[in-house]
């Protein structure tokens, strides 16, 4: 049973602002016309931030974000400032896109690299050249790559996914996820999963924002990355439902999905993970994910030794009573 590779001590720590949003200042009765100018050069700085940060659509659930963006309507340099979209070919439905109610495969990354001496579990470093080599085994036997989402849209709602969809995880938060992940998946037009500990993962808040600006999904990964099952109720609600409300806040996105820390998990945690609001939640039971099991999707993780050769074989092998062992 692998559990995560924790820290990197040579990186900087990550994340470091969380931003304060303001309300304007109509609490106040006596308005004076200082206070009135201070507040409206505010909602406008917080509705440049918001338009610059926000990515299409997916801010529904934000109503503080959504105040502050009417609220400074009149600014036309705000409108101005919003970038053009970096979105990946599949963030939205193709035109081959179908129906699709069938079993997906999940794929489960850690590190892209070579282990660092004496790394604790080297076997979760994936070498960068065969990352590379995979994603382009997977494009050459026509898999595309997906979010989990859009495979919930098509499972639960009606929506569509390509021929042979797959999504492509990715555990924790490690630098080269941003650095090498990020740039691979948008030569072939995918976007990733995201599993991010909501603290201490080696990711800034931007490569996180440019990352979902791509199309990725951010999902939650708890806050401190414990084992969920020895956890009393008080605690465990803080890391299931408090990661995605950290989550929600810093990156304005739903953060509808969950992925348990080093797959541990029983009926209470999954209850949790429930009344937290999520939609699903990934383990590490090797197999192909499927829509009757929301809060135990399986996952094929792929190790330093996996190799193309081992991917195309729990591919082939399916429903995943592949002989790996179990993640
Ligand atoms: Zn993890």
């Amino acid at each position: 049973m692998a559990s995560d590779w924790e820290e990197d001590e040579g990186l900087p720590e990550k994340r470091p602002d969380q931003r304060q949003r303001r309300r304007g200042p109509s609490r106040s009765q006596v308005v004076r016309r200082r206070v009135v100018a201070i507040a409206s050069i505010v909602v406008v700085a917080i509705a440049v931030v918001v338009v610059l940060t926000s990515t299409d659509g997916e801010s529904d659930h934000e109503t503080g974000a959504k105040a502050s963006h009417k609220a400074a309507k009149g600014g036309e340099e705000a409108a101005k400032a919003k970038p053009e979209s970096h979105e990946v070919t599949n963030a939205t439905p193709q035109a081959d896109w179908k129906p699709y109610t069938g079993p997906v495969p999940i794929l489960e990354y850690h590190v892209l690299g070579a282990p660092p001496e004496g790394a604790p579990y080297p076997e979760l470093y994936v070498g960068r050249t065969d990352f590379e080599k995979q994603m382009d085994w997977l494009e050459e036997h026509g898999y595309e790559a997906v979010t989990l989402e859009q495979v919930q849209e098509a499972w639960y709602h009606g929506g569509k996914l390509p021929p042979k969809p797959i999504v492509l995880s990715f555990d924790d938060g490690y630098r080269p996820q941003y650095t090498f992940a990020l740039p691979t998946l948008r030569k072939h037009g995918w976007a990733g999963l995201l599993n991010l500990k909501a603290e201490g993962s080696e990711l800034y808040e931007s490569n996180v924002k440019a990352m979902i600006a791509a199309g990725w999904e951010l999902a939650a990964h708890t806050i401190h990355h414990l084992d969920l099952t020895e956890l009393g109720p008080a605690e465990l609600e803080e890391e299931v439902a408090g990661s995605r409300k950290i989550l929600q806040k810093e990156f304005k996105v739903p953060v509808n999905n969950f992925c348990y820390p080093a797959g541990q998990f029983n009926e209470t945690v999954i209850e949790a993970v429930e009344a937290a609001g999520y939609t699903g939640a990934t383990t590490e039971i090797p197999g192909f994910a499927e829509k009757n099991a929301p809060y135990e999707l399986a996952r094929l993780e792929i190790l330093r030794e996996t190799h193309v050769a081992g991917l195309a074989a729990d591919l082939k092998n399916g429903e995943g009573e592949t002989a790996k062992g179990g993640g």
